[in-house]
């Protein structure tokens, strides 16, 4: 084998492209790339294994080993050397195979006289695809330069492959997009839909991966950089706002932005005959793989942030930015890796579903996607590499899954299922001016949680009787800068318009924990869950909190206003925090501004110690509301974000529930109006068991209404409380068999 030059690679490529103009099916092609690579390397051997499944490798084409092994011979992932290279997107160089640990003999291929093999693997934007080897008789190690070649190589098959070169016969050489494939992510929102795939950043599609000419290639690889530094530079100026961390990921993108290691090894991909943007892509595609065995959250965020800056450079190269000019498809399924509040909602209801690979239940993408009533999949992994815009998509929030390109029968069942929520939803809506009485007359007002603007809509729509639970953070959320009271009066004068006399639970500022507003100083925490947040910020750092509560009452000029503070942990965070709306309407009134007409101050009860304050706290309160989320994450000891700890406990189970009745006892021992508004309350299940034990408001996302009017309607709230003490005085440690059972038994 002769060392190689640059210019052998750049001919080799050039050859490479041209099988791609030449006619012929797929097969025919791999015959004869795998011809040229063999000539061009001086090896005797070069084969092509494509991943037949997410597991299996297939030999698909090769030069020297026999020709009947081609579509026979697959390994597994891992399995083999082939295996190896592929498992760990690395490449393997030995002089002596046979002796390598982990070799698998495979006797159909005739390889065994082979000695040296050098395997790199065929992988595109951290998707792998293959595996390209070269193997040749005399024992010897393969030198840095030729790796280096047939890293090249095998980045411009991967394109190749990505522009379907290799289409044709047999699934191995199936075209790439076109399998059905199935997602098993995460429930974000409940709910089914169909549509057609959006990408919130769409693939960027390198037309030709080879360049003619590497001076032009070079400008415009210098062109490009000297683009992306001006626009971090930028970023850096406008985001000035005095925030370390943020300011430290810059820093770290403008080091990157100038790194010359980066920028060497791009120029000597262009040397060897890449285009620019196969450069690019080549090593973002190697920083991908080496993410993946990073164990070092610092290190695997500075490769996020390359990743982030190359993703960058590929757009200004393609001229592919988020505006690809693509038109949204009708009923449109949101695809993106990740997303935030504010952007999502800019695409607002237009959405059929979002599908994410990351996210959390908690995050704010999933508190937008449940205002807008649209399902939510998180932790779909991968499937931003696997989707394409148009692809038809179902998206089954309820079960956490997705199915791309689904076949027919899967698309039929899909539809049936939609089609009995819709006829469901619709059997709902005649109840909508009915009361949620049980059959022996007792009566639960259903409420609605919201955030938005956007949400009060839904309130004449559901029949909700008001809003429970209005979580004003969002606002504050979606905007890049701290709102101004006047906007946030006018807003909030909107919401209380938009509700036609309903009442309106505002609920002051819930921020800290899991919500950060993105302009305020992040402070580290070792557990945020339990630290510094809602009324915790609010009483030690008033500003915010004082602007919003005149804002409110400026808001309600002559109208009704009901405040409710969050996460009360003792009576004296009420009482100060009650006595500054007090303080801020007596300044109100001594400036000759409207006032509220009647004003109720109410605490959210989420910690399990305001259960047990003193009587005075609950006669204080004009109400309470019980934020179920929270109050059971700190009832049980189990992180409401963690999934792995979340799904552990039950509303249902007999401590917690024995909990809820000695509150719901004391508020009615004090007359204090007592109300649930975590998701609980939006459960059928649960909704009645709170309403069997006494509550006599219950406040839920507004599709939930309906599903819970219609049980309560049709049963006896008495009966089922007597079946849920007996089912407790006989030792069941959760109530939700003997419930289950009951309802069973009912005409439901
Ligand atoms: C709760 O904790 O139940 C609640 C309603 O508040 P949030 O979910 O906004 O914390
Ligand atoms: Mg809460």
């Amino acid at each position: 084998m002769t060392e190689r030059t640059e210019s052998d690679s750049r001919r080799l490529l050039r050859r490479l492209r041209d099988t791609l103009a030449e006619p012929g099916a797929g097969q025919e092609r791999l015959d004869r790339i795998v011809r040229l690579i063999a000539s061009s390397m001086g090896t005797e051997v070069c084969s092509v294994y494509l991943f037949r499944d997410d597991e299996t490798l297939e030999l698909c084409a090769t030069e020297g080993l026999k020709r009947e092994s081609v579509h026979k011979t697959r390994m597994k992932l891992g399995e083999g050397l082939v295996g190896r290279v592929a498992k760990s997107s690395s490449p393997v160089n030995t002089a002596n195979a046979p002796a390598e640990k982990g070799f698998r003999y495979m006797p159909e291929t005739g390889e065994e006289i082979y000695s040296s093999f050098l395997g790199v693997p065929i992988q595109r934007l951290g998707e792998k695809l293959g595996v390209l080897v070269v193997q040749s008789k005399e024992a010897r190690s393969f030198s840095d330069d030729e790796i280096y070649a047939l890293e090249v190589v095998a980045m411009v098959v991967a394109e190749m492959s990505e522009l379907g070169a290799f289409i044709g016969e047999g699934d191995a050489l199936a075209a790439p997009h076109k399998h059905a494939v199935m997602f098993r992510g995460g429930t974000g929102q409940e709910g089914a839909a169909e549509g057609r795939v959006w990408l919130h950043e769409p693939r960027v599609v390198i037309i030709n991966p080879v360049g003619d000419d590497p001076v032009k290639e070079m400008e415009r690889l210098n062109k490009a950089v000297a683009d992306l530094r001006l626009s971090v530079d930028a970023m850096i100026t406008t985001s000035d706002n005095g925030d370390a961390e943020q300011a430290q990921i810059l820093e770290a993108y403008r080091m990157f932005a100038n790194s010359r290691g980066w920028m060497r090894r791009m120029e000597e991909d262009i040397a060897r005959g890449l285009s620019a943007e196969a450069a690019v892509e080549k090593e973002q595609s190697q920083a991908r793989a080496r993410l993946e065995t990073v164990p070092d959250p610092y290190l695997r965020d500075r490769l996020h942030d390359l990743d982030d800056l190359s993703n960058r450079l590929l757009r200004i190269l393609t001229g592919q930015g988020q505006d690809t000019g693509a038109e949204m498809p009708d009923n449109p399924i949101l695809v993106a890796r990740n997303i935030g509040p504010a952007e999502l909602l800019d695409y607002g209801r237009k959405l059929k579903g979002v599908v994410l690979e990351e996210g959390s239940v908690g995050s704010h993408a999933a508190v937008v996607a449940r205002a807008l009533a649209i399902p939510l999949v998180i932790h779909a992994e991968k499937i931003t590499t696997e989707a394409l815009n148009g692809d038809h998509i179902l998206v089954d929030g309820d079960q956490g899954m997705v199915h791309l390109r689904p076949d027919e029968t899967v698309a039929r069942h899909f539809r049936e299922k939609i089609a009995m929520q819709a006829a469901a939803q619709s059997r709902y809506a005649s109840l909508r001016d009915q009361p949620a009485t049980d059959k022996a007359g007792t009566t639960v007002a259903l409420h609605m949680n919201a955030g938005l603007m956007a949400d009060l809509p839904s309130l004449a729509g559901s029949g909700a009787e008001g809003v429970g639970l209005f979580r004003t953070e969002l606002q504050f959320l979606i905007r890049s800068h701290v709102p101004k009271r006047g906007e946030l009066a006018a807003l909030y004068a909107r919401v209380m318009e938009a509700a036609h006399g309903k009442r309106v639970v505002f609920r002051t500022l819930d921020i800290g924990s899991d919500k950060v507003l993105p302009y305020m100083k992040r402070v580290e925490e070792p557990n945020p869950a339990m630290g510094w947040r809602a009324i915790r910020v609010g009483l030690d750092k008033p500003g915010v909190m004082r602007m919003q509560l005149q804002a409110l009452i400026r808001a309600a000029a002559g109208r009704p206003l009901t405040v409710m503070f969050p996460f009360v942990a003792e009576m004296s965070e009420f009482t100060e925090a009650r006595q500054k709306l007090l303080d801020e309407i007596e300044s109100e009134r001594s400036l000759g501004h409207k006032l509220p007409s009647i004003l109720e101050v109410g605490a959210m009860l989420e910690t399990p110690s305001l259960a047990f304050a003193p009587d005075a706290f609950f006669e204080m309160a004009d109400f309470i509301s019980i934020g179920g989320n929270d109050l059971k994450q700190f009832f049980f000891a189990a992180d409401r974000e963690n999934e792995r700890v979340r799904k552990r406990y039950d509303m249902l189970n007999t401590s917690f529930v024995t909990f809820l009745e000695k509150i719901v006892a004391r508020c009615d021992r004090a007359g204090t109006p007592l109300s649930f508004c975590g998701e609980d309350a939006g459960r059928p299940v649960e909704a009645l068991c709170l309403a069997a034990i006494g509550f006599r408001m219950l406040s839920m996302r507004p599709a939930s209404i309906g599903p819970v009017k219609h049980l309560i309607r049709r049963v006896d709230l008495g009966e089922l409380k007597a079946l849920m003490e007996s089912a407790r005085a006989s030792g069941a440690d959760n109530l939700r068999p003997a419930v289950m059972d009951w309802l069973s038994r009912q005409d439901v």
